[in-house]
């Protein structure tokens, strides 16, 4: 590693382990990890006494390659992301996803003072967020940080992610051709469930890894 990158992690290391404090003050388990290797690791501890485990259909997760592991240990996979399926399939897994024992799920954007902010277009992620699974496990990549408020969290997501997001799955929203938020009202708008976890929810063990590393949008 070179001094720049060298810097580079280490100023990033600071702000995540600044989200880790405050998501520790506001009652989640909250973790650093160095690498995504560390964020993978801590995923199959902890999935030892999961019988069935859900995706939120997430590019950070899928990122960290752990299904096709936890597949592996005989786990029963909820992932409804696969095309094949029919779409009462796929919303089949979903629901089956909001009990599951461990449900595993990105972050759009993490303020520095511990608050986990995501936008959906059906919900079902968000939803078995906080409550519903017996575990959620959210990993945020550093590129999720976000030194300011929720609603300045907001505006990142809307602003760089939502837009290249719908890029990718080719939906037919303004902000899929200019890169940039018109709060649209486009049949095919994703975003329509904005929510702030900015405590743990009481009976839903939630934790939270922050990984000195960029994954996902
Ligand atoms: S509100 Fe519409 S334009 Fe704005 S980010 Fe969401 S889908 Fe894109």
């Amino acid at each position: 590693m070179g001094l720049t990158e060298e810097l580079v992690t280490w100023s990033h290391e600071q702000k995540c382990r600044k989200a880790v404090e405050s998501l520790g003050k506001h009652g989640f388990i909250a973790v650093y990890c160095q690498t995504p290797q560390e964020a993978f690791d801590y995923i199959v501890s902890e999935a030892v006494d999961a019988g069935s485990i859900g995706f939120g259909g997430s590019m950070t997760i899928s990122g960290l390659k752990v299904e096709a592991q936890l597949r592996e240990q005989g786990k029963e996979i909820l992932n409804h992301g696969n095309h094949a399926l029919s779409l009462e399939e796929r919303l089949g897994i979903m629901r089956r996803q909001l009990t599951c024992d461990l449900f595993l799920a990105g972050c759009n954007a993490l303020t520095l003072s511990g608050e986990l902010i995501n936008i959906d277009a059906t919900g079902n992620r968000v939803a078995s967020m906080f409550f519903g699974p017996r575990k959620v496990i959210v990993v945020a990549g550093r590129n999720k940080l976000v030194d300011g408020s929720a609603q300045d969290a907001i505006k990142r997501v809307r602003n760089w992610a939502t837009p290249p997001n719908a890029k990718r799955l080719n939906f037919k929203t303004p902000c899929a051709t200019t890169g940039f938020c018109s709060d649209c009202n486009s049949p095919e708008r994703l975003c329509r469930v904005t929510t702030i976890i900015d405590r743990k929810p009481r009976f839903t063990d939630v934790r939270v890894l922050v990984v000195n590393a960029d994954l996902g949008l």
